[in-house]
């Protein structure tokens, strides 16, 4: 029976054969890098005058393997499909998705730590911190969440973090209060909404048994009640099940978990479809906290798994959507880190990114994602 496959899917390959396959795409790939490399981008673009807003969205110990090549044979005797059919197949036409590494890619964890939470500071400083664990403390600088408040003059219900995870509330802020925060199994409040006290209801009567954590229906549920009723300029997005289940070495749940995403992704930006200026001037990132280790590896992360330095990142945008082809779908070798996150959506609001002058290398405005004139800020 033939299988229908997302366009550009390449079915994930045990280990041994990885090696010859990466061969085989480091011969190919140098033919295209000369072209990719000196890709020029259009001189104009045009900018409405609605304001931009920004999605992000993070998956918990989301590896690329899964991301771009399915199911690991090697822990699941399941046909190989897209495991991301959404993400992979027709998103990743509206927007780059970098971190193949088989296409020859390097998107990184930014801290040597390959954990959660020094991965989120990283995302949110847009700088590496002095955080090595999960139980490193809160952030000790300014947020990207804190400087869209204080430099775009927002409310702070206007930038808003709905996260699965407790501690993410130690990435955002690091002066509490800065802007609207829910994470972990607390109840949401939101002022005349009938909606969030129902998932409140139904969050309170189902805890997960894993620790500081609810499970992420709950989140997606209150993200996208937010999304819709309060139309914030930034909102966080943080799901975790996946992680959970990763530790837990449950692969077929970890499998269903990462299916769910997908889907809620394509809910997502169904929803921002039909959210008429709002929606069409929203950019979405998402991307991962870290990767997870190699073959029989695959339930841990850290330092002692060198493969969970691998992330990825996937952006559409405004100016993506409609950008030539070799924007919207990369060639070979590209370049990024988690430090890139917040210069890209510094720019998407017209701010210079703001650079802590010690980290090497520092962030990058990923200009596939902004566009060659908010890039220029
Ligand atoms: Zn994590």
């Amino acid at each position: 029976m033939m299988i229908e496959r997302a366009e550009g899917f390449r079915p994930f390959r045990k280990r041994k054969s990885m090696d010859a396959f990466l061969e085989v795409w480091r011969g190919i790939k140098w033919a295209f890098v000369a072209s990719a490399a000196v890709a020029t981008l259009p001189a104009t673009t045009s900018f409405s005058a609605e304001p931009s807003n920004v999605v992000l969205v993070t998956l918990d110990g989301v590896r690329w393997q899964e991301v771009f090549h399915g199911i690991d044979p090697g822990q699941s005797t399941e046909p190989n499909t897209p495991v991301f059919p959404f993400l992979s197949g027709e998103l990743s036409k509206q927007g780059p998705l970098y971190g193949d590494v088989l296409r020859g890619d390097t998107v990184t964890v930014a801290n040597k730590a390959q954990n959660s939470l020094p991965g989120y500071q990283s995302i949110m400083a847009g700088a590496t911190q002095p955080c090595f664990t999960n139980m490193c403390g809160r952030i000790k600088v300014e947020t990207l969440q804190e400087r869209l408040i204080q430099d775009l003059k927002l409310q702070p219900e206007q930038v808003a973090t709905i996260a699965s995870w407790e501690k993410i509330s130690l990435a955002v802020e690091h002066v509490q209060g800065s802007h609207f925060i829910n994470a972990g199994n607390r109840p949401l409040k939101l002022e005349s909404n009938e909606r969030s006290l129902e998932i409140n209801q139904q969050q309170e009567a189902d805890t997960p048994n894993w620790k500081d954590a609810r499970y992420d229906k709950y989140t997606f549920a209150h993200a996208m009640n937010y999304l819709k009723s309060k139309r914030p300029r930034f909102l966080f997005i943080s799901l975790n099940d996946s992680d959970e289940w990763g530790h837990k070495g449950k692969y077929e749940q970890y499998l269903a978990t990462l299916r769910q995403h997908d889907a809620w992704i394509k809910e997502l930006v169904t929803t921002l479809d039909e959210l008429g200026d709002y929606g069409k001037q929203t950019t979405l990132i998402v991307t991962t906290d870290h990767g997870r280790g190699d073959g029989n590896d695959w339930n841990d992360h850290g330092s002692g798994y060198p493969g969970s330095k691998s992330v990825w990142i996937y952006g559409r945008s405004p100016y993506s959507k409609t950008a030539p082809k070799s924007i919207r779908a990369p060639a070979a070798k590209q370049n990024f880190s988690h430090l890139d996150i917040r210069p890209t959506i510094e720019a998407t609001f017209g701010l210079a990114p703001k650079l802590d002058g010690t980290t090497t290398p520092p962030g990058r405005i990923i200009e596939a994602i902004v566009g060659p004139k908010a890039s220029k800020n």
